[in-house]
């Protein structure tokens, strides 16, 4: 079950609210008193409410706003008692204070902002002897891989094991959003959740209709089989939008999450892969290179390129691929017209590859794979000359690009990417109408450097391709089936202009 926070500053408001989510099918509320600008007035507030609430008046020390007296909010949550609140929100602090009545249910929460205690167990045992609940809430803030798995653990102690009472446990923050998520394999009584994505009550709360119509946590049970993309920064990543949606699509008891895993820290997270019940990772900045040593069994194109964006977890091997090679070489081949007579349109073609990061190296194996003759540009020339010789390709010093002539030219930096969208690798001059040019910057679709090249008459090649095509890869790999690619295609459009407007 999802229970939907409710906080806004107006009684008027709060009733609106209540009313919105009961006709949109939510089954729980919790009233956030705190957020009201004027004394809260329960009479206005729980007779004809129209669905279950649980009333809250939380303290500024534990996140709420909270500005009158101690005195007048324990008689606040006393009074929510006499008027017949389903539940009510108690910090554990306070609930020898506050005595059972009626058929009010007591919800004892306690939290930390800092860190999970390393006593989190004693910290339990003590709210289950003393403070009489009926429902407890434990939310504290992993600050690392480490802190998130034994959150997980204490998860499945105790919900799963049946240990103590019905239990809420949240991981707050960036790098506990899982547990919001995964609370519904380990048996949790609900989520929380906000009922606006611009009112985060709570940090790393999610909005409610992201829980319920990407995470589909309704449907999360204890057997559904758990995959993610681990990186940092997370925020932005759209794999768990449109792996959530083809999963959905596709019928199957999977739920894809996003796991913030600082540098440094993957490998612990692969290790402990199975107390998770983790499938299946997709890999993205910073972690390409460094989950390589944690690999069973590897593609030679992850070793030969030095990175790894997508791993499954099978039969006691950790299997790695590099998808964003075989996306780069798919879409560009498609532009130049497919494959002819089993020919690659690439063989033997001229490619100036600016960029020698992960994508830049990632997108020159696969045209060389193809045949193509590449030579790689990085503004650290150094870099370049490197990675040449790594792959077995040319280098030119990036001033040289300008007067490079080749077919292709393919933008592997992150030049032209949102917010900076005005900006290109490569001016008009360099750009004839007999090229290709291919950016893998995706965000926005249309990169000023793509415009350029449609404007000088040459075919431009987006970088939405190459992620739809490394996602589509990737849930092959993940489940064996094909994704709709025209509805992943949508939705990453839909998201993208979302996230510029
Ligand atoms: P990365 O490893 O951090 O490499 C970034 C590259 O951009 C480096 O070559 C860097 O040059 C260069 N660069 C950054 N700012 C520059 C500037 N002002 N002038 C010239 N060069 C500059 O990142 P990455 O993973 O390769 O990603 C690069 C871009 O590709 C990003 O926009 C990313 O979103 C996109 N990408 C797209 C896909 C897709 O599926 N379409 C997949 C992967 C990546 P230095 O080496 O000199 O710092």
């Amino acid at each position: 079950m999802i229970c939907v926070t409710i906080a806004c500053g107006s009684h008027k408001r709060m009733i609106s609210e209540m009313a919105g989510l009961a006709d949109d099918g939510i089954k729980f509320v919790e009233l956030r008193l705190d957020f009201l600008r004027k004394m809260p007035d329960l009479g206005r507030l729980l007779p004809n409410r129209p669905l279950p609430v649980i009333v809250t008046v939380r303290r500024k020390q534990d996140g709420g706003l909270w500005s009158y007296d101690e005195e007048r909010r324990l008689a606040l949550i006393r009074e929510a008692i006499v008027s017949g609140a389903n539940c009510i929100d108690i910090e554990s602090d306070v609930a020898g204070k506050i005595p059972r009545f009626g058929k009010t249910k007591r919800l004892i929460s306690y939290h930390d902002f800092e860190k999970v205690p390393e006593d989190l167990d004693a910290v339990y045992e003590k709210i289950l002897a003393q403070t009489d609940p009926d429902i407890v809430k434990i939310a504290v803030t992993p600050r690392s891989v480490g802190e998130l798995l034994r959150l997980v653990e204490f998860m499945k102690k105790v919900n799963v094991h049946g240990r103590g009472k019905p239990t809420v446990v949240i991981g707050m923050g960036e790098i506990g959003f899982p547990t919001r998520v995964l609370g519904g394999k380990y048996g949790a009584p609900w989520a929380c959740a906000t009922f606006s994505p611009q009112r985060i009550v709570s940090p790393g709360i999610p909005y409610y209709k992201t829980l319920r119509d990407e995470y589909r946590y309704e449907k999360i049970k204890s057997d559904t089989e758990v995959y993610g993309v681990i990186a940092d920064p997370i925020a932005h990543s759209l794999s768990p939008l449109i792996h959530n949606a083809a999963f959905d699509a596709a019928g199957l008891n999977k739920v894809y999450v996003p796991f913030r895993v600082p540098a440094g820290e993957a490998g612990e997270l692969i290790d402990h892969a199975s107390n998770l019940d983790l499938r299946g990772l997709s890999v993205t900045i910073p972690h390409k290179a460094d989950v390589i040593g944690k690999l069973t069994q590897l593609q030679s194109a992850v070793e030969e390129i030095g990175a790894c964006n997508t791993i499954v977890f099978r039969e006691n091997q950790i299997v790695g691929y590099n998808t964003d090679y075989m996306a780069s070489t798919h879409c560009i081949e498609t532009a130049m017209g497919g494959e002819q007579n089993g020919s690659s349109p690439l063989a033997g073609k001229q490619v100036l590859v600016l960029g020698a990061g992960g994508a830049g190296k990632a997108v020159a194996y696969g045209l060389l794979d193809k045949g193509a003759r590449v030579t790689i540009t990085d503004r650290k020339s150094e870099k370049a000359e490197k990675v040449a010789e790594q792959l077995g390709c040319s280098f030119c010093d990036w001033d040289a690009r300008k007067s490079y002539v080749a077919t292709l030219i393919a933008n592997c930096t992150s030049v032209g990417m949102f917010p900076d969208v005005d900006q290109t690798p490569i001016g008009p001059e360099s750009i004839r109408n007999n090229m290709f040019v291919f950016d893998a910057v995706y965000n926005p679709e249309q990169t000023y450097l793509l415009r350029l090249a449609r404007q000088k008459g040459a075919t431009p090649i987006s970088g939405l391709e190459m992620f739809l095509g490394q996602a589509c890869l990737q849930f092959r790999i993940f489940t064996g089936q094909t994704a709709s690619a025209s509805m992943i295609r949508n939705l990453l459009k839909e998201a993208l202009a979302l996230s510029r407007s």
